[in-house]
């Protein structure tokens, strides 16, 4: 049986009334839960097997949609095939992670030769060192970098280690921000923040940060930013307000941590590099172990100096699994020979095409496509985003209905509209994927759910 829950609590939006009338809208997404679920009765069946152990069926919140989400049986390239016998073209790219497409043969040939020698070593391997050096060769700020199990750990290592360095304890971020299962600044990010002592800020609003930072900058050890919000609507940090930043927290000697966990795929030295702003710090993860469990945080040798007993460095780094050795080898093996300059400035472009072509598409509609280069989102919404808060307006049945829209035509984003390309994306699935997002445009606006702006007045 499929029940339906209110799209907007989904959504994190307040519940609508007892008393609320059904609209239209939300009978469609009804109906689209209804035909989704009786397509597939085993991944129907495994879900709710699964939700007897873990809570909501899984243990990565984000991956939950309504009514369930299929289960995966293969992957391969750019596609997933599910148990229920439904193929679609992965357009999500696991959150950026899955950069290189479904078991590409370079780090499938890595994972072979891990096999091969040997793993959980409790020693170190020459390929931790591989992978230093590719890291710090490429990325304009990292002079020194160590790794974590995953972008969050990451982000809290690089705060903690600007809260050592500055003796300050005031951790400076952005509304709306998503830096982490533990870092998360949106409105239902509250019970599970790391405990430290924030200042909120608004995204792209320059002004605002540097009267923050003129009152009690020189308590704050640290800004936490990325150069375009990802996970809060892939919003893009302008130029002049991320300049602005860089220059406030030298003047205030507050540490300037770009987190890249998602933007370093912009160019071969991230978003950094794209934007010719060079941050104090830099976290990375996702793509950058090839698939296998990531993060990493680096600078200045002289503040990462804090790890290195010979240096006078007090702090103690540890985690089992911070140099384990798929991650290692994978990550070293991909980026040598996959990661290039090429194609990373080609998947860039491609994305920034695609965008374009995706907002032309949509016209005069109440939708919004914002992103840079591969990384992209779709917004149900009239005016323009630019801040997290712009995304109050987002009708959420709209957004529901594109997203089951575009899965029943065999393309898998992300339910908020969330897509990042990976290398195996082609394209004639691009343009396969641009005729299938014009076709639930069209269903959607000629069923009345999607208004034309100009015919609103
Ligand atoms: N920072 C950013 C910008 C992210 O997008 C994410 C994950 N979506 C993280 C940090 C956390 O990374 P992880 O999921 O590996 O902990």
């Amino acid at each position: 049986m499929v029940t339906m829950t209110d799209p907007r609590t989904l959504a994190g939006v307040a519940p609508v009334a007892a008393s609320h009338a059904v609209s239209a809208a939300e009978m469609a997404v009804a109906d689209a839960h209804q035909a989704y679920a009786a397509g597939r009765p085993i991944s129907s069946a495994q879900a709710a097997a699964a939700s007897v152990v873990l809570p909501a069926g899984s243990t990565r919140s984000v991956l939950d949609f309504e009514p369930f989400p299929f289960r995966v049986a293969r992957a391969e390239g750019s596609n997933l095939h599910d148990v229920d016998g439904f193929s679609y073209v992965d357009l999500l790219g696991d959150y950026t992670a899955g950069l290189f497409g479904h078991n590409p043969p370079v780090v499938r040939a890595a994972i072979e030769a891990v096999l091969d020698r040997g793993w959980s070593l409790g020693a170190i391997a020459d390929n931790e060192h591989r992978l230093a050096e590719l890291i710090t060769g490429r990325f304009p700020s990292i002079e020194q970098v160590r790794f974590t199990n995953s972008g969050t750990e990451a982000n809290l290592m690089a705060i903690s280690l600007a809260r050592h360095v500055t003796g300050r304890s005031k951790v400076l971020v952005f509304d709306g921000a998503y830096h982490g299962g533990l870092l998360y600044f949106g409105a239902t990010g509250g019970p599970l923040q790391a405990p430290f002592d924030y200042e909120r800020a608004r995204y792209n609003d320059l002004a605002g940060v540097q009267d923050l930072l003129a009152r009690v900058g020189d308590e704050v050890a640290c800004v936490l930013v990325e150069p375009m919000m990802g996970s809060g609507g892939c919003l893009r940090g302008t130029p002049e307000f991320l300049g602005g930043l860089a220059d406030a927290c030298r003047r205030h000697g507050v540490v300037l941590i770009f987190d890249e966990v998602m933007t370093s795929r912009m160019s071969i030295g991230g978003a950094q590099q794209r934007l010719g702003i060079t941050p104090d710090m830099t976290t990375l993860g996702k793509y950058l172990g090839g698939g296998m469990t990531f993060g990493a945080f680096g600078g200045p040798g002289d503040m990462m100096a804090a790890f290195d007993p010979a240096r006078g460095g007090a702090l103690t780094h540890g985690g089992t699994f911070n140099n384990n050795a798929f991650t290692m080898a994978v990550g070293a093996a991909a980026m040598a020979e996959l990661l290039t300059a090429e194609a990373l400035d080609a998947l860039f472009e491609r994305g920034e095409a695609l965008r374009r072509r995706l907002q032309d598409r949509v016209g005069d509609r109440a939708l919004q496509v914002t992103g840079w280069g591969s990384i992209i989102a779709i917004h149900a919404t009239e005016g323009e985003v630019r801040r997290p808060e712009d995304l109050a307006s987002v009708d959420a049945a709209v957004a529901e209905l594109v997203f089951h829209g575009l899965l029943a035509r065999g393309f898998y984003v992300a339910r908020r509209g969330f897509l990042a390309l990976s290398l195996a994306v082609g394209d004639a699935q691009i343009d396969a994927f641009v005729a299938a997002f014009g076709d639930v445009v069209d269903d959607l606006t000629e069923r009345g759910f999607l208004v034309v702006d100009s015919l609103r007045f």
